[in-house]
């Protein structure tokens, strides 16, 4: 059984945890946003491969959901005493050492992707991690004064609180999914959207030119999780997100924006119960569409989440 998800960071690596807890033997291949990568202080930081590597690795700080367990930030703070960086963004020490890892390895002139699975081989996440792309693309958000910043930048220090007008991918049309995604995509029995950002992460994986054709061809079922449960988002600002682009913040809405096979990208849909009168709307589109509990509050209900979302497209073993 391959399987193959497209994710962002927390929300996308718990659902993925789940589903490795489900079917431990399928063969998982992981699709990551790097939208979210920057480069900070000389070192290229990759929230969302991060993310999954230490969730999956088992190495995550699991209150935060993201960064690593037991962590420090002598580093961090002793910078911010030169006054150098983003006070506003904080550097672990060890997460810190991820990141020069995968410095020294993209100085050598590895692709990302390579770095990754380089990265990975310490970590053990029992899937093959990918980034979206091996290219430097970056999503900024053009705020109302018509400056365009960092995505980070309008997500961690302005707390998603700065109206957006849009966002925008740099670089976006000269890149290239990295090698192995579009056949992850065509070669899957199922294809699963979790509960990630549509916007910043799923949307940006989408962006990448070749990935959205890939999932309107291929002939595995796509299945998505709504991120949005009774109209709000589980955590996170995806509101502000979705806001910006014009979509209404309801699981509804984020299946629309979607789209349903083969204009759009979706077969399926699962939603919250909170979310279960809007299944016959759903269904009337043409969706197949259920609602269940949704909320991934430890890995026995994350892995019926998965299960639930499996049996959606009839790809439960
Ligand atoms: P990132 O960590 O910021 O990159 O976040 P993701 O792209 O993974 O997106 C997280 C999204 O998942 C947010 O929109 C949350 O509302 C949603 N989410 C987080 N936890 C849960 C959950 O337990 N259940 C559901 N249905 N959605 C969730
Ligand atoms: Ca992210």
């Amino acid at each position: 059984m391959r399987i193959t998800v497209l994710s962002g960071g927390v929300g996308g690596a718990r659902f993925t945890r789940g589903l490795r807890a489900l079917l431990p033997h399928a063969e998982v291949t992981v699709i990551a946003n790097t939208g979210d990568d920057m480069w900070l202080h000389g070192v290229r930081v990759c929230p969302d491969l991060d993310t999954l590597m230490y969730t999956l690795g088992g190495a995550v700080h699991e209150d935060q959901g993201w960064g690593r367990r037991d962590e420090s930030r002598r580093v961090s703070d002793d910078l911010q005493a030169y006054g150098l960086g983003w006070d506003w963004f904080t550097l672990g020490d060890l997460d810190l050492a991820t990141h020069l890892a995968r410095t020294e390895l993209l100085r050598a002139g590895l692709p990302l992707s390579q770095v990754t699975a380089r990265l990975a081989e310490r970590w053990q996440p029992g899937v093959t991690l990918l980034p979206m792309t091996d290219d430097e693309v970056e999503t900024h958000v053009v705020v109302e004064d018509g400056r365009a910043i960092h995505f980070e930048e309008w997500w961690v220090r302005y707390r998603a609180a700065l109206p957006a007008r849009r966002f925008v991918q740099t670089n976006l049309a000269a890149a290239t999914p990295a090698p192995g995604v579009l056949a992850a995509i065509a070669d899957a029995d199922v294809v699963v959207i979790p509960p990630s950002n549509p916007v910043v992460s799923v949307g940006t994986i989408l962006a990448i030119p070749g990935i959205r054709d890939a999932l309107r061809a291929t002939a595995a079922p796509v299945v998505g999780v709504s991120p949005i449960v009774g109209g709000a988002p589980v955590r996170g600002m995806a509101d502000a997100c979705l806001t910006a682009i014009g979509v209404e913040t309801s699981a509804v809405a984020v299946a629309r924006h979607y789209g349903r096979r083969p204009d759009g990208v979706l077969d399926a849909w699962l939603v919250d119960e909170r979310d279960a009168s809007a299944v016959p709307d759903l269904q009337a589109a043409g969706w197949i569409a259920r609602a269940v509990p949704t909320l991934m509050t430890d890995l026995d209900t994350t892995a019926d989440i998965a299960a639930a979302a499996l049996a959606l497209v009839d790809r439960l073993p």
